[in-house]
C-alpha cells in the first residue's frame, strides 16, 4: 500500500502462535519439540488390558525442562531422575494398579528411577 507517496509494507504476522504445552504461554521463536518413541519391547509384562494412548508429539516448549516437567506432571507422567530432558523421549510402562508411563532418555544403563515430574 501507499499513503502521502510512501510505500509502506505490509507487515505480515503469524498469527497462528505456538503455545508451550507446559504453561500454555505463547513461544516467541524456535520451540522446543519433545517427541516420545514408539513403545518397544520392553521386560515389562503386558497384561493391561487397555494401555492408554499415549500421543508420540511432537510436543512444543520453552526451552526450559521446566515446562517439560510441567507437563510430563499435568499427563500423570513419571520421570527417570538419571535421565534428563531431551528431545528424544523412551517411555516405559510402570508396573501398578494404575497403568503410567515413566519417560526416561534412555541412555543411562543403570535401572530407571523414577520419581513424579
Ligand atoms: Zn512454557
Ligand atoms: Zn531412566
Amino acid at each position: 500500500m501507499e499513503i502521502m507517496g510512501v510505500r509502506i509494507t505490509t507487515i505480515v504476522k503469524d498469527n497462528v502462535a505456538t503455545r508451550c504445552d507446559g504453561c500454555r504461554e505463547v513461544i516467541e521463536g524456535t520451540p522446543w519439540r519433545i517427541n516420545l518413541l514408539d513403545i518397544v519391547a520392553t521386560e515389562v509384562p503386558a497384561n493391561w488390558s487397555e494401555r492408554p494412548a499415549l500421543n508420540p508429539g511432537p510436543f512444543q516448549f520453552h526451552g526450559d525442562p521446566a515446562h517439560v516437567r510441567r507437563w510430563m506432571a499435568a499427563r500423570g507422567h513419571l520421570f527417570c531422575r538419571l535421565g534428563t530432558v531431551r528431545e528424544i523421549m523412551r517411555p516405559v510402562p510402570i508396573p501398578g494398579d494404575e497403568p503410567r508411563w515413566g519417560l526416561c532418555d534412555g541412555i543411562h544403563r543403570d535401572a530407571h528411577e523414577f520419581v513424579p515430574a
